[in-house]
């Protein structure tokens, strides 16, 4: 738990209220309850109240990844990443509407599947795309691809609150129901493929893990007596980006795989300021992988193959990586293999 000190610290930079401020929030919210709770107890009120998570609760939240079906209570912190327009259909001679909306966290998108009547309760809630939200109560069931999907049911809940700085996969803000990818196994694979494969993560190469970017534009610099340049910017400080290779497995073959930026710094849980942290104290900029846990991990990559014209073997360069959940995922391999099995 954390003392009043830290709490009221939290929430100041959380919030766009000082210190004191907060203080006399906490004060006027002892008096409010004549008295019946703690200061600590009054500063959590006031971090609920302003829609703040604080770090010990943000441990206990749900992420979007841990929804699977069959959940009755979702609660969720989350952005919108999408609203679609209002659809009708007919079905058995039955006039229907539905509305879906995209939202998630950093560990990626659900569908929120809203039917009919709920329209109206929906709109009700007055949320807009880019909003951040919390969701209360909501249901999940299983789509027709075996996804989790959240349905409103009878007491789920929608409510604005404050920005929290939520990032959004990659894919989720370009995300168009009609452009879906084709997925490939990665035996499949051929040089010139844009796809998505899924696969787990077997073996990294431990190499240089960046690359400097120009601070402004992040695009390509290069030294030039002691003095970094962008083309397009001139003399800059550079940033560092993150870069990752390894190996991706999905069971029926394996790739090398390479990811940069937001997509490396995501599955290798560290950013490019950590690495320049690293350098500044002069340490290895290597043992960034030593306290990473990324080996096993589960991906769902878009990217496309590319032949390596050194090997000529063929690589896949990632443009976005999500984590999927791998318990799920393992129960789709062992599927699979069931299957393939049943057939041979
Ligand atoms: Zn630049």
């Amino acid at each position: 738990m954390l003392s009043l000190e830290e709490l009221i610290m939290e929430i100041s930079k959380k919030s766009e209220y000082s210190e004191d401020e907060i203080k006399k929030m906490i004060e006027e919210k002892q008096d409010e309850l004549s008295g019946l709770v703690s200061e600590e107890g009054a500063a959590y009120i006031i971090a609920r109240e302003l829609g703040l998570t604080l770090l010990e609760e943000q441990a206990r939240n749900l992420k979007a990844r841990d929804v699977v079906p069959g959940m009755f209570s979702v609660d969720l912190n989350c952005k919108i990443a999408k609203i679609t327009d209002i659809r009708t259909f007919e079905r058995n001679g039955t006039q229907g509407t539905v509305q879906n909306v995209l939202l998630g966290d950093e560990t990626g998108i659900i569908r929120l599947s809203i039917w009919n009547d709920e329209i109206e309760r929906f709109h009700e809630f007055c949320i807009k795309e880019g909003d951040t939200v919390k969701i209360t109560k909501m249901l999940s069931k299983e789509d027709n691809l075996g996804n989790a999907e959240l349905r409103l049911g009878k007491r789920g809940k929608i409510e604005k609150i404050k920005d929290l700085g939520i990032n959004l996969p990659v894919s989720a803000r370009a995300v168009s129901f009609s452009t879906a990818v084709q997925e490939k196994t990665i035996n499949n694979l051929k040089a010139g493929d844009r796809v998505r494969i899924k696969g787990r993560i077997i073996q990294i190469f431990k190499r240089k893990p960046y690359y400097e970017v120009c601070e402004k534009c992040e695009g390509k610099v290069e030294k030039m007596n002691d003095k970094w340049l962008c083309k397009s910017c001139g003399e800059t400080n550079p940033k560092f980006a993150l870069l990752l290779s390894g190996i991706i497995d999905d069971g029926y073959g394996n790739i090398r795989t390479i990811m940069f930026k937001e997509n490396a710094e995501r599955v290798l849980g560290k950013t490019g300021d950590d690495i320049k942290k690293l350098i500044e104290k002069s340490k290895d900029p290597l043992t960034i992988y030593d306290s990473s846990d990324v080996l096993g991990k589960h991906l769902s990559l878009r990217g496309s193959v590319k032949e390596n014209d050194f090997s000529g073997n063929i690589e896949f360069i990632a443009n976005e990586v999500e984590e999927i959940d791998s318990e799920i995922r393992s129960h789709e391999m062992i599927g699979e293999i069931e299957k393939i099995n049943k057939i041979m």
